[in-house]
C-alpha cells in the first residue's frame, strides 16, 4: 500500500516537475526574448551616440581652436591696446596742434577785426560828431488830464527819423536833431541808438549821456525807467557785463560805480556813510592835472544783483534825507558814474573808460513872478548849470581852446569825461502835449542849439566870442526858423559850418518870435524865474528807486576816501 502510495506520490512529483520544468523553461524563453528586445534597443542607443560622437568631435576641434586663437588674441591685447592708444594720441596730438594753430590764425584775425571794429566805431563816431543829440517824445498820458490843453501837438515825418513837427500856438516848426523817437519808440529802441557809445566805454573812452527836458517829459523813464522795462542805466550796466564777459579770455575788467547828486550847487555823494556831507571837486596835488573828488564812494559790481544793490542803498539814504523825494529829484542832477578799468591778459596794457548817465533836473524856465526864497535859489541854480552845460557843449563843439567847466560843479565834475576823446549823447525828452508846447519848444530849440553849430577850423576865435557870452546868447530872428545852423547863416564869414547832411529838407519856419526867456542860447535861464509847474508826476518815484538808491549791503567801497577821476586821452588799446 505504502508502495502504490510512494508511486502515486513519485509520479504527482513527476508530473509537478515537470510542469515546473516547463514553467521555468517559459520564463527563461521569455526573459531571454526580453533580453534580446532590450539589447537590439541598446545597441540602437549605442549607435546613435557613436554617431554623434562623430558628428561632435569636429565641432569640438574647432572650440578648441577658436579657444586657441582667443587666448592668443587676448595675450597680445594689451600689445595692440598699447599702439592703438598711441596712434590715437598721435591723431589727437595732430588734431589739436591743428586747432592750435587753426586758433592762433583765428585770434589773429579776431585782434584784427577788433582793431578794424575800433577803427570803424571810431570813425562812425567822428562822423557822427563827438557829441549827438536826439529827442524823444513821451506819449500822452492820464496825468495830461483832458480837453483842447491834452491835445496832441507833436507829429513825426514818415519819411525821416531826425524830424520833428510841432504845433505851437497854431504855427506849425520844424526841427532836425540827430534822431527823433516817438512816443511809439520803445526802451530798447532808444538803447540801440546809444550801445555804441557805451561799448566804447569798455575801449576806454569817456561817455557822457544826459537826459535833458521839462520836468514831466520822460527823462528819468528814458534814464531809469521801470522795474519791468528798465531804461539805460540799467540796459548799459547789463550790456557793459556781457561785454566784459565776452572779453574774459583775453581781458580782467573791473566795473565800479559812483551815484551822486548836485543840488543847489553842492555835490553829494550818495553811496556815502555821510551822504549830506558836501563833496569838493579838486586838482590832484601831483600836478597831473587829474582831478579827484575826496570822498566820493566808489562801489565794485560784479551783476545786475549788485547795481540794485548800490541802487536800493543809494535810495535809502536819499530818502531819509527829503520829505519831498519827487520835488527834490527834479531839482537836483543825478549821477551815475560807471567806471570800466581793463587790463590786456597777454600785455598787460590798461585801460580806464568812464561812463557818465545823468538824470538833468528838470529845464523848466521860471517867471519871475512865481518864485521867492529857496525856490527861487533852486531855479537860479539850475539855470546857472544848465546853461553852463550848454555853454560848455558849444564850446566843445566849436572845438575852441577854452572851454568853461568851472561854471558850474556839473560841468566841472564832468570836464574828463566832455573833452579830448569823449564822447556826449544828449536826450532831450519832450511833452507831446498843448499845454507844455512852450517848453517843448523851448527844449527842441536848445537841441538843436546844441547839435547844429560847427565851426570851421579858421574862425573859431569870432564865433566863441558869441557863443560864450550871455548877453549874445538870447534867441536872434534867424533862430526863430529852426534851420540847425541858424548861427551858420548868421555868421557865415566867421567859419561856422552846418553839420553835414543837417539840412535834409527845407524846414518850415515858425515864424513865431520868442518872449521872455525864449532863448536859444544857454546863458537864457537867470532873466526868466519861475516857479516850477505842475505836481511831480509818478514817474519820479521811477528815478528816485534808481539813481538814488543805496544799502548796507555785502558790498565793499573800492575807495572810501577818495575816487581819482582819471582822464583817459586817446585809444589805449
Ligand atoms: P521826468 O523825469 O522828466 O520828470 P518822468 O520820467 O518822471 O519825467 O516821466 C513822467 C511820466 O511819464 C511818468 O509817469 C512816466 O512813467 C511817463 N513816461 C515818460 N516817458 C514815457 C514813455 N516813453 N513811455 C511811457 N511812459 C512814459
Ligand atoms: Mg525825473
Amino acid at each position: 500500500m505504502y508502495e502504490s502510495e510512494l508511486e502515486r506520490a513519485h509520479g504527482q512529483m513527476l508530473e509537478e516537475m515537470q510542469s515546473l520544468e516547463e514553467d521555468k523553461n517559459r520564463a527563461v524563453e521569455e526573459a531571454f526574448a526580453r533580453a534580446q528586445v532590450e539589447m537590439k534597443a541598446v545597441h540602437e542607443n549605442l549607435a546613435g551616440v557613436r554617431t554623434n560622437l562623430l558628428t561632435l568631435q569636429p565641432a569640438l576641434r574647432t572650440l578648441t581652436n577658436d579657444y586657441n586663437g582667443l587666448k592668443r588674441q587676448v595675450r597680445g591685447f594689451p600689445l595692440l591696446l598699447q599702439e592703438a592708444l598711441k596712434s590715437v594720441k598721435a591723431e589727437i596730438g595732430q588734431a589739436i596742434e591743428e586747432v592750435n594753430s587753426s586758433n592762433q590764425e583765428l585770434l589773429r584775425k579776431y585782434r584784427r577785426e577788433l582793431q578794424l571794429r575800433k577803427k570803424c566805431h571810431n570813425e562812425l563816431v567822428r562822423l557822427k560828431g563827438n557829441i549827438r543829440v536826439i529827442a524823444r517824445v513821451r506819449p500822452v498820458t492820464k496825468e495830461d488830464g483832458e480837453g483842447p490843453e491834452a491835445t496832441n501837438a507833436v507829429t513825426f515825418d514818415p519819411d525821416d527819423d531826425s524830424i520833428i513837427h510841432l504845433l505851437h500856438k497854431g504855427k506849425p516848426v520844424s526841427f532836425e536833431l540827430d534822431k527823433v523817437f516817438s512816443p511809439r519808440a520803445s526802451q530798447q529802441d532808444v538803447f540801440q541808438e546809444v550801445q555804441a557809445l557805451i561799448t566804447s566805454c569798455i575801449d576806454g573812452f569817456n561817455v557822457c549821456i544826459f537826459a535833458y527836458g521839462q520836468t514831466g517829459a520822460g527823462k528819468t523813464y528814458t534814464m531809469e525807467g521801470t522795474p519791468e522795462n528798465p531804461g539805460i542805466n540799467q540796459r548799459a550796466l547789463q550790456l557793459l557785463f556781457s561785454e566784459v564777459q565776452e572779453k574774459a579770455s583775453d581781458w580782467e575788467y573791473t566795473i565800479t560805480v559812483s551815484v551822486a547828486e548836485i543840488y543847489n550847487e553842492v555835490l553829494r555823494d550818495l553811496l556815502g556813510q555821510e551822504p549830506q556831507e558836501k563833496l569838493e571837486i579838486r586838482l590832484c596835488p601831483d600836478g597831473s592835472g587829474q582831478l579827484y573828488v575826496p570822498g566820493l564812494t566808489e562801489f565794485q559790481v560784479q551783476s545786475v544783483d549788485d547795481i540794485n544793490k548800490v541802487f536800493e542803498f543809494g535810495h535809502t539814504n536819499r530818502t531819509t534825507e527829503f520829505t519831498n523825494l519827487n520835488e527834490h529829484s527834479s531839482r537836483s542832477h543825478a549821477l551815475l558814474i560807471v567806471t570800466v578799468r581793463g587790463v590786456d591778459c597777454s600785455t598787460g596794457l590798461r585801460t580806464t573808460g568812464k561812463l557818465n548817465l545823468v538824470d538833468l533836473a528838470g529845464s523848466e524856465r521860471v517867471g519871475k513872478s512865481g518864485a521867492e526864497g529857496s525856490r527861487l535859489r533852486e531855479a537860479q541854480h539850475i539855470n546857472k548849470s544848465l546853461s553852463a552845460l550848454g555853454d560848455v557843449i558849444a564850446a566843445l563843439r566849436s572845438r575852441h581852446g577854452h572851454v568853461p567847466f568851472r561854471n558850474s560843479k556839473l560841468t566841472y565834475l564832468l570836464q574828463d569825461s566832455l573833452s579830448g576823446d569823449s564822447k556826449t549823447l544828449m536826450v532831450v525828452q519832450v511833452s507831446p502835449v498843448e499845454k507844455n508846447t512852450s517848453e517843448t519848444l523851448y527844449s527842441l530849440k536848445f537841441a538843436e542849439r546844441v547839435r547844429s553849430v560847427e565851426l570851421g577850423p579858421g574862425s573859431r576865435r569870432a564865433e566863441l566870442v558869441s557863443w560864450s557870452s550871455q548877453e549874445h546868447l538870447e534867441w536872434e530872428p534867424a533862430c526863430q526858423t529852426p534851420q540847425p545852423s541858424a548861427r551858420a547863416h548868421s555868421a557865415p564869414s566867421s567859419g561856422i559850418t552846418s553839420r553835414p547832411g543837417s539840412i535834409r529838407r527845407r524846414l518850415q519856419p515858425s515864424g513865431e518870435p520868442l518872449g521872455n526867456g525864449q532863448v536859444g542860447g544857454w546863458g537864457s535861464f537867470p532873466h526868466t524865474l519861475v516857479t516850477a509847474t505842475g505836481p511831480p508826476s509818478p514817474g519820479w518815484a521811477f528815478f528816485s528807486l534808481s539813481f538814488f538808491i543805496v544799502s548796507k549791503t555785502s558790498l565793499e567801497p573800492v575807495s572810501q576816501p577818495s575816487l581819482v577821476l582819471r582822464s583817459i586821452r586817446g585809444r589805449q588799446c
